[in-house]
């Protein structure tokens, strides 16, 4: 009894010191070391926009932490691991990021992660669809020369959005692989916390590194609003993942849409399974695959689409409200440079829309830091007269011409900076001095507007956010132009790898065999 009391103290001590003790000896465990690292971007090659640096907001060293609730001090995550955070970025999508960012972000990662080695762990965090002017496959690449740093005996868990793209040089440099489960994104969290237990755990039970990794390309390339796992085939498709997941010899499995505006050979759909069973990873992967080249011709456009004419009419036409018009073709969260006008133009051109008391419309946003100047200059109820827009992306219309009052000037934002809102007619026009995607409905009760109490909303978005899509009384996706045409077939694609579905219309069956990548480090 008092040895037994004597172990449980220690094991006490050793507990609530955050440490683990597996040997069953006296004295603590060496805790794992786990570094952190990633950047997180998508952005579109059919945009004539840039991404930069600062685009990024890089957290570096304990800030890190700070992106993620699972690792606050307090959470028991925190306290099983020596946890090594490097820089980990995360940009609003956008236009192709520059080269010149990326070798500044990816040579301070790999310098951070020079003095802290070396590693047990480490836990990879990226988006998947990062375009890099010059250099394809950008994640592949970043991990290749992480792994140059770190060697091989390092562990490395990678979470992705589901939109990303798996290369299989990706899948290779990586040990644990996964994605979210739901688009939009709402276990965005619930993913990255897996990936770091999936880690956490293969290191301390000495499990290691998964010894099978099935990856599956198949060949469909669709937009994430015809993928929306709230509605099918998307719905039931995703959820095979879990269930898959969960069989014995299996760590993880995931299925990735894919990235439809950048245009490299990897951009395609994938399926992948990790684990340690080779029946049980290969037949769970190739069922997936299956299940998901079988529905292929059942996803459509998660809400009503129309030309941006016909959307209106049905907005006007409407009883009720607020009627929601996604502006598809410049969403700036799918990569679009944010500041086409071509959609505001129509809108302010419209008679319906002349008179202050006509049907209220609420448009957001189109950036422009030298209007949102004279906004200032004229102040909360002054008279603004300027052009916003266009200054990225003019393919579509030139900048638009603003004349109105200025109803508010919002500043602090993180993506916006500073934002305002201009009336002309009854149009409430938000302009604001860095691109910014409108979700929530904060994003404009704080700007002093009304969105439940507007007849329409228009947004630049493609399928609504949770909050937007609680508030809508009626909803259609305007198909209009931008870097982030949802019309695909209308994109100028060159290397994607063909036949690809729906592009090439009498493709045969590809072939959806399970193909089994080398663990990293090795050949096999
Ligand atoms: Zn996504």
């Amino acid at each position: 009894m008092k040895q037994l009391l004597a172990g449980f103290v220690i094991w006490f001590f050793v507990s609530t010191n955050g440490l683990t003790q597996s040997t069953g000896q006296p004295g603590p465990a060496k805790l794992p070391r786990i570094a952190i690292a990633g950047l997180g971007i998508e952005s579109s090659t059919f945009s004539p926009a840039l991404t930069h640096e600062e685009a990024f907001h890089a957290r570096y060293g304990p800030e890190v932490f700070n992106a993620y609730p699972f690792m606050m001090p307090v959470s028991p995550l925190r306290k099983q691991a020596l946890w090594l955070p490097t820089v980990v970025g995360k940009s609003l999508p956008g236009g192709a990021v520059t080269r010149e960012a990326y070798e500044s972000l990816v040579t301070k990662t790999l310098d951070s992660l020079k003095k802290y080695g070396p590693y047990d762990g480490l836990y990879f965090d990226i988006h998947g669809a990062m375009s890099v002017v010059g250099l394809d496959d950008p994640e592949g690449d970043f991990l290749t020369r992480i792994r140059q740093v770190i060697g091989y005996k390092t562990l490395v868990s990678t979470s992705m959005d589901l939109h990303g793209n798996v290369s299989w040089r990706l899948a290779q440099q990586t040990d644990l692989m996964t994605c979210y489960r739901m688009a939009p994104h709402e276990d965005a969290m619930q993913t990255k916390e897996r990936a770091v237990v999936n880690l956490l755990e293969r290191i301390k039970s000495g499990k290691g590194k998964p010894a099978y990794k099935a990856w599956i390309p198949v060949p469909i390339l669709l937009p994430g609003e015809k993928t929306s796992t709230r509605i099918e085939p998307g719905r039931s498709l995703y959820q095979q993942v879990e269930p898959a997941s969960k069989q014995p010899g299996i760590v993880d499995a995931a299925i990735w849409i894919g990235y439809a505006w950048a245009d490299e050979p990897r951009n395609q759909a994938v399926v992948m399974v990790t684990g340690d069973d080779k029946a049980a990873v290969t037949q769970a992967a190739e069922k997936l695959a299956r299940n998901f080249w079988g529905v292929r011709h059942q996803f459509d456009f998660v809400a009503p689409t129309g030309s941006l004419e016909k959307c209106l009419a049905d907005a006007l036409a409407s009883p009720k409200h607020p009627f929601f018009i996604s502006d598809t073709g410049d969403n700036p969260t799918a990569g679009g440079a944010g500041d086409v006008t071509w959609t505001l133009t129509q809108l302010l051109a419209r008679p319906e829309f002349q008179k202050a008391n006509g049907p209220s419309l609420i448009y957001a946003s189109i950036p422009d830091a030298d209007l949102v100047k004279k906004a200032i200059v004229a102040g909360v109820g002054g008279l603004v007269d300027g052009t916003a827009g266009a200054r990225v992306d003019a393919r579509f219309a030139p900048p638009v011409k603003l004349r109105g009052t200025v109803t508010s000037i919002v500043r602090g934002d993180k993506d916006a900076e500073v934002e305002v809102v201009v009336k002309v007619g009854s149009i409430y026009v938000i302009v604001t001095q860095k691109r910014k995607p409108y979700h929530k409905e904060i994003d404009f009760t704080r700007l002093g507007l009304k969105p439940r109490e507007a007849n329409i909303v228009v947004v630049k978005i493609g399928y609504l956010e949770p909050e937007l899509y609680a508030m809508q009384q009626g909803w259609i996706m305007a198909l209009t132009p931008g870097g982030v045409n949802q019309d695909l077939a209308r994109l100028p694609y060159k290397r994607i790898r063909r036949p690809m579905f729906p592009f090439d219309k009498d493709m045969k069956t590809p072939d959806l065999s399970a193909q089994l990548v080398p663990i990293s480090g090795t050949s096999k």
